[in-house]
């Protein structure tokens, strides 16, 4: 633990949400001194028999680090990881190939959801200026006196006021509600038409069942299957589907058909007993965009992490995001002196833009990952942009490097990645002009002997055809 700075007359800060993002910030506002109360309508994760919720396994990355090393929890979340240093795509003939994440040493890591958040919760608790309240679900609360109504489940109420409120309680946020009744609010939802299903990959012999630090993935166009691993030697795979897809599948039987014509290589790795059983365990599961502007009301309160900016999974950054809007308004508080009513403002300014963009950037790679990663051009411009990120490192970053290993604002990262993009697809359109100009003319000086010629044939053209379109 970190010794809290003092403060003669602290503030009270109420943390609504005890999830990933919630348990992070209650560090970061203990740390600072205020008096910090976590308001979390679950029981004690540490003691719950059954945790529900979303994802098994995360992809952690470096913004999500930087924002634990400031409350001195990287190395023990790190050290409870598992490093994933490229994808490794699944052919449908089982072929695998894999595709490095960046340079040499860099990684993701894969950890466990419920894990981390104990981990946060069991740090948090050991500020003394901490109170955690579980079994406390936000019903109600005024903007104007930061006054909060809560249930429980024994049906009592308890009502608490605060100096400021932070809204961490996710996707669906009750805090958020206030916001929604507003002026000058905007706010839009989506839900993408595929649903997600989690299935477990047991260990063989006591081992990975397959290569352990790779994030798997079987791409399949319309649809697609990941899978990362866990330390107790499992691997969860997520199956990504349109819920009419899922719907459509009715029996074990059709389960096994299903995975026999795409993906068949997990059928001995999952077992045919457990695919025709877990998959009719629980429905697909529905997966939401959220954005909205502004993050805060007057100086009284501020959305954080999915209550702000749900994104959907693709690009591995929803708590990635979330963990570093706890930087970034520490950071402003430490500019403006912890004054809320500039800090809260200026959070807004600052943080909806990057948002925004990491929530569009989800949305595309949504496509990249099942559908552009099978393509040859794709591929070819994957090892291009690494190529030329080898060579000159401070010019060429590819998006991936930005947004994943490094803190670069997520809508700088866009504007540069879109300026990378265009420079480089010039460089190519005139080094392809300049070799069929140079080609010709050279063919025109020393006309080639037309008995030697080779003739392409009908099925080299298609050949060519293929590649050029893929
Ligand atoms: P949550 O985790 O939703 O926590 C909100 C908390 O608030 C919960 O504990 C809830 O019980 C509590 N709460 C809700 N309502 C109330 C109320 N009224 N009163 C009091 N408490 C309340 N992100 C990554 O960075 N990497 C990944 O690899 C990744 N993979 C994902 C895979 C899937 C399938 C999904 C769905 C998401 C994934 N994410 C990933 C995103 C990540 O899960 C979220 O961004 C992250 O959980 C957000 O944390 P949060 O604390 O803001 O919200």
């Amino acid at each position: 633990m970190e010794e809290p700075t003092g403060r003669l007359t602290p503030k009270k800060v109420a943390v609504v949400g005890g999830g990933l993002v919630g348990a992070l910030n209650a560090c970061y506002f203990a740390k600072r001194g205020f008096d910090v109360e976590v308001f979390e309508t679950r029981e004690d994760i540490r003691q719950a028999k059954v945790v529900k919720g979303r994802s098994i396994n995360l992809a952690l990355s470096h913004r999500g680090r930087q924002a634990l090393k400031h409350v001195g929890m990287e190395d023990k979340i790190v050290s409870q990881g598992i490093p994933m240093h490229a994808r490794m795509i699944h052919s449908p003939s089982g072929k695998q190939s894999p595709i490095p994440y960046g340079k040499k040493g860099q990684f993701i890591l894969s950890v466990d959801r419920a894990n981390l958040n104990k981990e946060l919760l069991t740090e948090a608790e050991t500020y003394p200026n901490m109170k955690m309240n579980f079994d406390h679900k936000l019903k109600d609360w005024s903007p104007e006196t930061g006054l909060m109504t809560f249930t429980r489940l024994d049906g009592s109420h308890d009502q608490i006021q605060a100096d400021l409120i932070v809204g961490c309680d996710g996707a669906f946020s009750a805090i958020r509600k206030q916001f929604l009744r507003r002026s000058r609010f905007n706010y839009s939802q989506t839900y993408i038409p595929h649903g997600y299903m989690e299935l477990t990959m047991p260990p063989v012999n006591g081992e990975f069942a397959m290569k352990p630090n790779y994030l798997h993935i079987w791409p399949r166009n319309t649809f697609m299957m990941i899978a990362l691993p866990n330390l107790d030697k499992t691997f969860t795979c997520t199956l990504f589907m349109p819920f009419d897809e899922f719907e459509k599948i009715t029996t074990g039987d059709e389960v096994m058909e299903f995975f026999q014509e795409y993906f068949a290589d997990t059928i001995p790795l999952i077992g045919v007993d457990a695919l025709k059983r877990d998959y009719f365990r629980l429905p697909g599961l529905a997966m939401v965009s959220i954005k909205c502007s502004p993050y805060h009301i007057g100086d009284k309160c501020v959305l954080m992490g999915d209550a702000a900016h749900a994104v959907v999974p693709f690009y591995g950054q929803g708590m990635n995001a979330g963990f570093e809007d706890c930087i970034v308004f520490d950071e402003i508080m430490e500019q403006l002196n912890e004054d809320f009513s500039a800090v809260l403002p200026e959070y807004s300014r600052v943080r909806v833009p990057d948002d925004h963009a990491i929530a569009d950037l989800a949305m595309y790679n949504y496509i990249e990952m099942r559908a552009h990663v099978n393509s040859k051009w794709f591929l070819f411009r994957k090892h291009l942009d690494n190529f030329l990120h080898f060579l000159l490192p401070n010019t060429i970053v590819p998006l991936y490097t930005m947004v994943t290993f490094t803190r670069t604002r997520y809508h700088k990262a866009v504007d540069r990645w879109q300026w990378q993009d265009k420079v480089i697809n010039r460089g190519l359109l005139f080094g392809a002009t300049g070799a069929v100009l140079g080609g010709s003319y050279l063919l025109i000086k020393n006309p080639p002997d037309i008995n030697k010629l080779i003739i392409p044939t009908e099925k080299m053209w298609a050949r060519l055809m293929s590649l050029w379109t893929s």
